[in-house]
């Protein structure tokens, strides 16, 4: 029997990042969506562990371990059941593209194994499995629209009957989660022991009105990963010439996302970017976290 689960990749709408704690993490205070680009994760039981990744062109394949430091594989080692498995990854997010691919692949592979040897987990032991494969991952889990606090493991969904139109501009080359975060201890040694508050966020979520979310998209990653990576600001500058309400890095980059006004607004955007740059993709958000495919 294989089990194939389904998870999203996510955009920060807001990411409010404190002073660095001793323990070297920085508390965040973010608002994740999860948009319509996945990664599909099919687990079955096998004599050996053994993962395979299949994906399009654009993405960069190498950048994901084969070996048991694969996500789904720490997954699947922190369920701890004795059974070894095959897994088979369908790709779609970009790697170390600052949208939770590996954190998605983490959370399929939890609710596939779970599912796989019938232990049917209450949400909450999911949760926390999740937690601790990364912080990312319990959002994975739960999709939609959420805040997170912390590390990002306590999430806490939000309402939101908005349909987002986004357009997702990856990078050839993948940007180091901890070396942006480095790169904004240096800049902002100074930065507020508290994360700043996606207030204005949460307003606009609620109004439905993209301009008005365009104006309240917040990254604190944004300014160090734009200083390792000056293209990310031209880009930016690029997509909302061609009717972009607003551009973001996604995360900690180098993704960038673009907020539109509609689908149409979006295919524009497509149309625009894509003279330029070879791979655009348009998404729609929010949508399901980590589910079960048929
Ligand atoms: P985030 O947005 O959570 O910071 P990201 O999208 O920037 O993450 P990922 O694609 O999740 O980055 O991958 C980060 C690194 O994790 C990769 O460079 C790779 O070495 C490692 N990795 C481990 N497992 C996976 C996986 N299943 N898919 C992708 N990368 C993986």
């Amino acid at each position: 029997m294989t089990i194939t689960v389904r998870a999203a990749a996510k955009i920060n709408l807001h990411l409010g990042v404190g002073r660095v704690r001793d323990d070297g993490f920085h508390p965040l205070d973010t608002v994740y969506q999860a948009v319509s680009l996945y990664d599909d994760v099919a687990v079955s039981v096998a004599d050996a562990d053994v993962l395979s990744v299949e994906a399009p062109p654009y993405i960069d394949v190498e950048g994901v371990p084969a070996d048991g430091t694969n996500i789904a594989m720490r997954a699947l080692a922190e369920a701890a059941c004795g059974e070894r498995h095959l897994v088979q990854i369908g790709k779609q997010i970009p790697v170390a593209g600052g949208m939770a691919g590996g954190s998605a692949d983490g959370a399929a592979a939890l609710l596939a194994h779970d599912r796989l040897h019938d232990l049917r987990q209450p949400d909450d032991a999911l949760l926390a499995q999740a937690a601790r494969l990364g912080s990312d991952v319990p959002f994975s889990l739960v999709g939609g629209t959420a805040r997170g606090r912390g590390r990002g493991e306590v999430v806490e969904p939000i309402e939101d009957h908005g349909s987002w139109w986004w357009v997702a501009v990856p990078s050839d080359v993948g940007l180091s989660t901890p070396a942006v975060y480095r790169h904004f201890d240096e800049l902002f040694p100074d930065a507020p022991e508290q994360p700043a508050e996606p207030r204005e966020l949460l307003a606009a979520l609620a109004s439905r009105e993209p301009v008005r979310l365009a104006r309240a998209l917040h990254n604190d990653l944004q300014e160090p990963a734009i200083d390792l990576r000056p293209e990310l600001g031209t880009l930016i500058e690029r997509g909302e010439s061609e009717g972009a309400l607003r551009g973001l890095v996604s995360g900690s980059g180098p993704t960038c996302v673009f907020l539109c006004d509609s689908q149409e607004g979006a295919m524009a955007v497509v149309a625009g970017l894509s003279e330029s740059y070879d791979v655009v993709l348009p998404a729609v958000g929010p949508v399901a976290g980590a589910h079960v495919l048929p």
